[in-house]
């Protein structure tokens, strides 16, 4: 593994390389945003569809201002409330602030302030950042620095912290400024109800059919194992049937080959957290058959774990 200092990460980026990047949500691949070499080497390396735009990773929401085309009421709520953290908010900017490249040809850009000091100081450094997770186009994404020499190899430099990176294990929540109001993009580790307050409504999930978020129209979040999920029509008996059994450590499953125990079932946080990595676990034994347990409370909070889920069970 090839663990990176501060310096090294600040030195490698402003030469437009690219580097593995701690954040608070998944590890990112992170180039500069200014630099159209360093994001078509992001592409390439994630063999990422040039259709699907980038989240510019600022240092703080003043730096916003340079980049906007005209003021947002709501802008200045979301972002006191919400940033540092993992919201990511798409708005219209001034076209010439943004490479093409890195929005997709769009008018409108993503950005977020991540959480972690390091990252942020890094920023400060180098100037924005583009971070998308750090995994090969289509697979799980990258929450420890192992899932990045997975998909990227053994050299591939990755940036020092001693904070807890992903520890949320989950991608940012997305609102799109449109017409005035705040839809949601991609639900993630913030639930859309916490919006109710600011906002005076709940955003809701955007049409996948008008590409309100290009990256919706991708294949997300593909394990290789076939995943099967429960849910009303769960039947014990059917644990059997599978090689992979993923479930919660205070239910039993009887006549499971192998089980592999999920956070608690009264812990998304922590569901959320594994996800991933189990994700990537069940892909090691290629084509394996997983009955994977979904009987969650209806509380909002898995609502980005099913969401996730049911892309990477989708065919
Ligand atoms: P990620 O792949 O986690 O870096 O997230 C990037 C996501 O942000 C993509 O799936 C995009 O669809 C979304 N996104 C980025 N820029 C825009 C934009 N200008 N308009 C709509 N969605 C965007
Ligand atoms: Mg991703």
């Amino acid at each position: 593994m090839c663990i990176i200092p501060f310096s090294k990460a600040v030195e490698l980026l402003k030469n437009d390389q690219i580097i593995g990047l701690p954040t608070e949500t998944v590890y990112g691949l992170a180039g500069r945003a200014n630099s159209p070499i360093a994001i078509q080497k992001i592409y390439t390396l994630k063999n990422r569809p040039a259709q699907n735009p980038l989240i510019i990773h600022i240092s703080s929401a003043e730096s916003l201002a340079e980049y906007l085309l005209e003021p947002i009421e709501t802008l200045a709520s979301l972002s006191s409330l919400f940033w540092p953290g993992p919201l990511t908010l798409v708005v219209p900017i001034k076209p010439h602030t943004i490479p093409t490249i890195g929005r997709a040809g769009l008018s409108t850009a993503a950005f977020r302030v991540p959480l972690l000091e390091t990252t942020r100081a890094l920023i400060r450094e180098t100037g924005p950042l583009v971070a998308p997770s750090a995994n090969i186009s289509g697979k799980p994404s990258a929450t420890k620095p192992e899932h990045i020499e997975a998909d990227f190899g053994i050299d591939f430099p990755i940036l020092e912290t001693d904070e807890t990176a992903a520890l949320l294990g989950l991608e940012s929540t997305i609102l799109i400024y449109q017409q005035g109001r705040w839809v949601a993009g991609r639900l993630g580790a913030i639930p859309l109800a916490r919006f109710q307050p600011i906002l005076g409504y709940v955003p809701s999930i955007g049409d996948v059919k008008t590409a309100l978020c290009p990256g919706q129209l991708f294949r997300h979040y593909a394990p290789d194992a076939h995943l099967t999920l429960s849910e009303e029509g769960w039947d014990e008996s059917s644990c059997e049937l599978y090689d992979i059994v993923v479930g919660f450590p205070e239910r039993t499953y009887r006549g499971a080959k192998n089980i592999i125990h999920w956070g608690s079932e009264l812990s998304p946080e922590k569901c959320a957290h594994e996800l991933y990595t189990i994700l990537r676990e069940v892909d090691k034994q290629k084509q394996a058959k997983v009955f994977w347990d979904i009987r969650f409370s209806s509380n909002e909070d898995w609502n980005a774990i099913l969401d996730r889920l049911k892309k990477a069970s989708s065919r």
